[in-house]
């Protein structure tokens, strides 16, 4: 039994491991590699195995990065079953129809500017995306399922997005058994909405992700404190709010947030807009799933239901409709994708608002380097949108604390629920945040991890690693 690291070895997209026991294969995870231009065509490449002869898949989660490839692999030739928990499937859905409707637009237009290239394909289809969909098998948190002879999985709450999971494998050839933890994506503790990443006691190996294994998050209390200042200092400069923000996760806990402080934060006098179908989607999904929710999250959930929701939100599903915001020049909070501001209805509410001095943006995820949200967190003074200049007079905040990853403290938390001394692998990372991390384990621990190589191979019988020759 090995398991040779693909994806995300190297980087933090693209997530995919190859697990052999046997003759059996299976994949953990198939995400998409996201990136500039570049990076995404190595989406296109075939995979390095036959998709054919892949025996199953074990998602962790949703979010595109670790299962956005998947509809490619089945239209590649893969006829197994697909194991999630249960609301990641639901949320499978909604991301991969997206996500292939995104692609199926840009390959048109690809094709009207340069015929006959490759490029006018789209990676994947909506009639791809439906048939993945149905490849999925929904498990339960706890639950134990045997999804081949030698293999047992259990997916235990991880605390990152909603139905995110720990994948815990048993495995056993030629009478050796192991335990091996595939952490996938690790939420923060004390995170809105979902309970904290569960402690796991025992393993032989740990495979984990290190994201912000390099630094630190700011706290919650700061964070809560920051957004109710800055919605007060919008309100005073009569203003609106702009918050561009990831469909799935970051904008539902904004919602909650703002269900948390309605009264505090004065929300009666604001019109809120969820300015998204993505995350108008995701939201309802997150509201369908209410044993996910932690103890705080079950309470506010019992208090809306008696509020009728959020008083004066407003969910805009059509392009109209968000034109339709364009015209309020003051009092509205507006909620839209993308994140980083490089796409989405985000993009004609700063084109709006930026040249306003009473308006407060809040960015409150990471901004890749090159996108627009990057040049505005930058302090840029003006800025191209769209071909057109826009001098920036708006107010731009960072707000740290909102991270759905868990940060280096918490990493080193959840690592110490081990007993005993598992062999330690750090995957999903930048090399400084993996090599930080290593260093920490090392120092405060005495701990050896591993950082594998794109095609390094772990032995999981003799539990040694080896680079590809
Ligand atoms: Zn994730």
């Amino acid at each position: 039994m090995q398991l040779e690291f693909y994806g995300a070895a190297s980087g933090v997209t693209g997530s995919c491991h190859i697990l052999s026991v046997g003759s059996r294969r299976v994949l953990l995870d198939c995400g998409l590699i996201q990136g500039g231009r570049e990076d995404e065509e190595r989406n296109r490449e075939p995979f390095p195995f036959d998709p054919a002869a892949v025996d199953a898949v074990i998602l962790s989660h949703a979010h595109l990065d670790h299962s956005g490839r998947l509809p490619l692999l089945v239209r590649e030739g893969f006829r197994g079953p697909i194991y999630a928990q249960g609301a990641t499937c639901d949320l499978c859905e909604v991301l991969w129809q997206d996500a292939a409707g995104l692609a199926e637009r840009e390959a048109a237009y690809q094709g009207r500017r340069h015929p006959g290239a490759e490029s006018q394909r789209p990676l994947y289809t909506r009639r791809d995306a439906a048939r993945a969909w149905e490849r999925l098998v929904g498990l339960r948190y706890g639950e134990h399922r045997e999804v081949l002879p030698g293999l047992g999985v259990r997916l235990l709450d991880a605390g990152h997005i909603l139905g995110s999971a720990l994948v815990e494998l048993d495995l056993e050839e030629y009478g050796v058994a192991r335990r091996m933890l595939y952490s996938g994506d690790i939420g923060q503790y004390d995170t809105p909405i979902l309970h904290d990443p569960t402690a796991v006691p025992e393993a032989d190996v740990v495979l984990m992700e290190s994201t912000y294994g390099d630094r630190l998050h700011r706290s919650r209390e700061d964070t809560i404190r920051e957004i109710g200042e800055i919605i007060a200092a919008a309100r005073h400069d009569q203003g609106n709010v702009l918050i561009p923000a990831f469909a799935l996760g970051r904008s539902q806990e904004i919602l909650y947030l703002f269900g948390q402080h309605y009264e505090a934060w004065g929300l009666d006098r604001w019109q809120i807009f969820l300015d998204s179908p993505m995350a108008i989607e995701a939201t309802r999904i997150y509201w369908e799933h209410p044993q996910l929710y932690d103890e705080e999250a079950t309470k506010l959930r019992r208090r809306l239901h008696e509020m009728p929701r959020l008083q004066g939100l407003h969910l805009t599903r059509t392009a109209q409709e968000s034109q339709a915001i364009n015209r309020l020049h003051s009092g509205a909070i507006i909620i839209a994708g993308s994140g980083m501001c490089d796409g989405g209805r985000i993009v004609h509410h700063l084109k709006q608002n930026l040249g306003r001095r009473g308006c407060h943006v809040l960015i409150v995820g990471f901004q890749a380097s090159g996108t627009l949200g990057r040049r505005l967190v930058d302090g840029a003074q003006q800025v191209r949108i769209q071909g057109e200049e826009h001098r920036v007079q708006a107010h731009i905040h960072t707000v740290g604390g909102l991270s759905a990853h868990a940060d280096q403290a918490d990493l080193l938390r959840w690592l110490g629920g081990f007993r005993g001394a598992p062999a330690v692998y750090l995957v999903h990372g930048e090399a400084a945040a993996k090599q930080a991390f290593q260093a920490q384990l090392r120092e405060t621990r005495g701990i050896e991890a591993v950082i594998p190589a794109p095609g390094g191979v772990l032995d999981l019988g003799r539990l040694t690693y080896a680079n590809r020759p």
